[in-house]
């Protein structure tokens, strides 16, 4: 099976909170680029609540989301889908890899995983992703599963060779070395899959969907074209291209946007305090967000729509989606 990248088909763009907590400063940005991005080629725009990870879901967020995206004039084209309520969907993407070979249950635990990295040199590095070393690809050998897992080794390992002469802006060579892929902002990328990330979690041991399939069955199911997210998520965009490629699915273009730091250096998150976004202000959220964006401040006073048909027309002349 193999993907291709997404062809003539309209845009269609998305922004898909985890509804852990309401939108802060960091999290608007990316709402605003992929809004601005999506109106910038006359596309449609949609909003996904992906709470699958319903642990560290937060109750009212999605609703208070909603309404922070309204108040600043982002209002989805269609109701927003909710991941919570796609289990079957993402059950018959991994019946499918199961039924190819190329998705496999695991019994190991975090302390059986660190005990074969370790046996294999794989030294703890803070920061560092080490690769899942496999010790389940080959079978359980009698012990209970706990997770399935992507077989991104063999997959990976079954297609064919990068072409000799690679041009180095390529925009998208699904190979046997890897991902190569063209970020809209960032320019050329490429990872490894199978050797830096190893097999990866497609559903948890506590029976949750993994964020990968999910994201990469439900962009495929609402025909996104184009994902405008923040860059933190720049590094799970191989995993998700080589899963588009098993399913069959067609690959995005992508751009990630630039992260909101706090005073300390540290990306913006719930996790690290952010203040929630104001809807009493949502002017003053905006400008903060188009100010990362690069986008021209605006005249004092001017309302939520002018702002914003301003910045449409400034980021077509920046990132032309049209051209993707
Ligand atoms: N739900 C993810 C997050 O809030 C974003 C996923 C995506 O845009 O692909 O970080």
């Amino acid at each position: 099976m193999s993907a291709g990248r997404a062809g003539p088909q309209p845009y269609v763009g998305r922004f898909a909170p985890s509804p852990t907590g309401p939108l802060h400063a960091g999290s608007l940005v990316a709402a605003l680029a992929s809004w601005l991005d999506a109106r910038a080629a006359g596309g449609r725009w949609l909003v996904r609540i992906e709470d699958v990870d319903l642990p560290r879901c937060q109750s009212g967020a999605a609703e208070r989301i909603l309404a922070q995206l309204a108040a600043c004039g982002l209002a989805p084209d269609e109701a927003p889908l909710y991941q919570s309520t796609r289990g079957a969907r993402y059950q018959q993407a991994l019946d499918a890899l199961v039924a190819e070979h190329l998705a496999y249950p695991c019994a190991c635990t975090r302390r059986d995983i660190e005990a074969a990295q370790a046996a294999l040199g794989l030294q703890h590095e803070r920061h560092v992703e080490r690769p899942y070393p496999g010790t389940c690809r080959a079978g359980l050998q009698g012990r209970a599963p706990r997770a399935w897992r992507f077989n991104a080794t063999d997959y990976q390992s079954n297609l064919p060779p990068a072409p000799a002469h690679q041009a180095q802006d390529a925009p998208l060579l699904i190979v046997n070395d890897g991902i190569h892929w063209c970020d809209r902002r960032l320019g050329p990328q490429s990872q490894n899959v199978a050797t830096q990330v190893g097999d990866f979690v497609l559903r948890r041991a506590d029976g949750l969907w993994a964020y990968q399939l999910a994201v990469v069955v439900d962009d495929a199911d609402q025909g996104v074209t184009h994902v405008v997210r923040g860059e933190d998520l720049t590094d799970n965009t191989a995993r998700q291209i080589l899963l588009q490629s098993a399913l069959g699915l067609a690959t995005p273009s992508y751009l990630h946007t630039p992260l909101v730091r706090a005073a300390d250096g540290e990306k913006l998150s719930k996790q690290h305090g952010a203040p929630p976004m104001d809807e009493r202000d949502p002017m003053a959220a905006l400008a903060a967000a188009a100010h990362v964006l690069g986008l021209p401040p605006i005249d004092a006073g001017a309302g939520v729509a002018a702002a914003l048909a301003l910045w449409v027309r400034a980021w077509a002349g920046i990132y032309n989606p049209r051209r993707d």
